[in-house]
């Protein structure tokens, strides 16, 4: 059984390990909410350090890069809440105390209807930023929505009515996207300009440039369309498998057990 929209929330906090997986995992959706009016919120856990290929990498313009990247993503999707950098170290996230409490402090001062963020339970993943944020999230949740934990945040704890769990393992729920929130979901991930050599596997030639015989502004054009093309598909076949055109898949997990 797939259930399929949520009614939209108030307000909405994603989270995830790496200044661009929350626009991989719940763009689309975000971008719909923000549309009819949701207050949509990022934290992202560490600084993304690790995100380039280039061993002579300034590290700290990159930290300050991906962290621009990230803002101008979130403005991309039209969200108009916060977007806080918890600033681990990438790569080495753990689910620890100190991580589990500022996370929590940010459900109580934002108070998210709907919380989103990484699987913990995804098989088979290599990442382990993606494993310590998806079960810090999900810890974080917990502590949050109690009083008695973390009590010396001295604010009143919050229960989002929703988790949802985005690169589910075992999805059974579905957003249904229209094509201009596809668009505001490519529009996001392509602001993550640092990324696209790693990540989305596009040159990093402006049109234009090269060797002047127009080749490899040719074959620029062609990652990009490609990548949009591999996003656009991804949507459309979650939207098949929900009945609709496009959507975006989640675990959906109840908060109040
Ligand atoms: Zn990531």
């Amino acid at each position: 059984m797939v259930s399929v929209d949520l009614p939209v929330p108030g307000r909405a906090l994603a989270v995830g390990a790496h200044p661009d997986d929350i626009e991989f995992g719940a763009g689309a959706t975000l971008a719909k909410w923000a549309a009819a009016g949701c207050e949509v919120s990022f934290v992202v856990y560490t600084d993304g350090s690790k995100g380039s290929w280039d061993p002579a990498a300034d590290l700290a313009a990159l930290v300050a890069t991906r962290q621009a990247e990230a803002c101008d993503a979130a403005r991309a999707l039209g969200a108009t809440g916060e977007v806080a950098f918890l600033e681990r170290v990438d790569g080495e996230l753990e689910n620890d105390r100190e991580t589990r409490s500022e996370l929590a402090r940010w459900i109580r001062v934002l108070r998210p209807d709907v919380l989103l963020g990484h699987d913990p339970w995804k098989r088979y993943r290599l990442h382990p930023d993606h494993r310590a944020a998806g079960f810090s999230t999900t810890d974080a949740l917990v502590a949050a929505r109690d009083p008695h934990f973390f009590a010396e945040h001295g604010l009143a704890h919050h229960r989002p009515s929703a988790l949802l769990l985005f690169e589910a393992d075992e999805p059974d729920h579905a957003e249904a996207v229209e094509p201009t929130h596809v668009e505001s979901k490519i529009a996001a991930l392509e602001t993550h300009r640092s990324q696209y050599e790693s990540t989305m596997f596009i040159s990093l030639l402006n049109p234009g440039e090269g060797t002047g015989d127009g080749t490899e502004a040719a074959d620029l054009l062609g990652e990009r369309e490609r990548f949009r093309a591999e996003v656009t598909d991804s949507l459309a076949e979650a939207g098949q498998w929900a009945g609709v055109r496009f959507a975006e898949r989640f675990r959906f997990l109840p908060t109040d057990r």
